[in-house]
């Protein structure tokens, strides 16, 4: 058990969110959607909750949430509106990355301030040309003395637009072999030449800023490399992808959860011939499958955050968390849907944003192509014959 947080600490924490999710969250979330509006109020909260600073080090100012509990917390939030869960997700995976990866001064001089939400973030690895595979990135960061000039394009960029910084990686070595060798990740905070050139306009996940933007010769110190060593990047990029896996699938079943949540009422609710649909066959199927695979879920996230946060070797978990959990948000969205009928298609009913939010979580942080050809790998590399 974490030292920190026994039972009680725990309970008190899982509370304080539900509290915060069902009075601040679900009353704005199909208007902030509909509309494509930030919640600029909520990040104020989550600042109050410590949000920003979940799984940063106390050392640094931040609570040092165990992976167990920081994904029983986002499974809170993203059953109730996903999209909020991204602006603090994708900010803790850039902090986890300057804590494991960062130099001392670094973790000073970032860490406190990200921890209180002062300074927010994300992570500025994908381009137009490059997702999945990352070393054909383009954009190229050149030494000039005591700094480095970028100049580059990276798109879907979440938390770019109201966030302070990203992670950014970029070639200093565009002719390297192999091509990661020449990959460096560099802190950098918006000046002149860090451009938001546009914010997207998404099918889902709506309201959350994810951005275009341009770097055009934009100036970063020297000692903004994460780690202080160029070449590194694409390692640090890859390195912190099984926290990022556990966020994500816990988003997933997030989604699951919540929209099981809205399918068993609303099969209460509705009549058809004479009795609640609850008590047709063909729905309680649905129901009943739906129900299986979100505690499934939760299991399979439970086993791979235990496992990260004893410190063991989780890709193989963490991809499974992250596939499973994630196909299931967007199983149970289908299947709400289709319990909802004709009623499914009204903006006046959350499951819609449920089936448009779900799809999003199988592509990010490495799709579920990528994720059982991990898996796959794994298993052969653990059962060598
Ligand atoms: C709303 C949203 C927010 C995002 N936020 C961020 C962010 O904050 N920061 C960031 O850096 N990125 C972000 N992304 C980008 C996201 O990480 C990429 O979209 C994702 O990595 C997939 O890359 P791609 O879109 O280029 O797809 P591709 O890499 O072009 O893949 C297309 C298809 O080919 C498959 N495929 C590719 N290579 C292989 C292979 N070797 N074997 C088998 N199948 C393969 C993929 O699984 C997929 O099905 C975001 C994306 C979205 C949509």
């Amino acid at each position: 058990m974490d030292l920190m947080w026994g039972p009680e600490e725990e309970q008190t924490l899982l509370d304080a969110i539900d509290n915060w999710v069902e009075k601040s969250v679900a009353p704005i979330a199909q208007e902030y959607d509909q509309e494509d509006k930030y919640p600029h109020q909520l990040v104020e909260e989550m600042k109050d909750l410590g949000l920003f600073g979940a799984t940063i080090s106390p050392e640094y100012g931040g609570l040092g949430l165990p992976a167990r509990i920081y994904a029983k917390i986002v499974i809170k939030v993203a059953s109730v509106w996903m999209a909020p869960s991204g602006i603090f997700n994708s900010h803790l995976i850039m902090a986890a990355a300057i804590e494991r990866c960062g130099t001392e001064e670094q973790k000073r001089k970032y860490l406190p301030r990200m921890a209180t939400g002062e300074l927010r973030g994300g992570l500025g690895l994908t381009e137009p040309n490059a997702g999945t595979d990352l070393q054909a990135i383009r954009t190229v960061a050149k030494r000039e003395g005591d700094h480095y000039v970028i100049n580059g394009a990276k798109t879907w960029i979440t938390n770019s637009l109201y966030g302070d910084m990203i992670l950014l990686l970029a070639k200093t070595d565009p002719e390297a072999q192999p091509r990661h060798k020449g990959m460096t990740m560099f802190i950098a905070e918006k000046s002149e030449g860090f451009i938001v050139a546009k914010k997207m306009k998404k099918a889902g996940y709506r309201a959350i800023d994810t951005c275009e933007l341009v770097f055009e010769n934009y100036k970063v110190p020297a000692d903004c490399v994460l780690g202080g060593e160029e070449g590194k990047g694409f390692l640090h990029a890859v390195g912190g992808l099984e926290l990022g896996r556990i966020n994500v699938a816990a988003r997933g079943c997030g989604i699951a959860e919540g929209a099981l949540r809205l399918a068993v009422r609303y099969a209460q609710e509705r009549m058809t011939f004479g009795k609640p649909i609850a008590e047709h066959q063909a729905i309680q199927l649905k129901l009943g499958e739906m129900a299986a695979k979100v505690e499934a879920s939760k299991l399979l996230i439970e086993s791979a955050a235990n496992a990260y946060d004893k410190g063991e070797r989780c890709d193989m978990e963490a991809g499974m968390a992250k596939y499973f959990a994630t196909e299931t948000g967007v199983f149970c969205a289908q299947e709400g849907m289709r319990i909802f009928g004709g009623y499914s298609y009204s903006v006046e009913y959350d499951i819609e944003r449920f089936y448009r939010d779900a799809m999003l979580m199988c592509i990010g942080e490495g799709t579920n192509e990528m994720q059982r050809i991990i898996i796959a790998k794994q298993l052969v590399a653990r059962n060598k014959i």
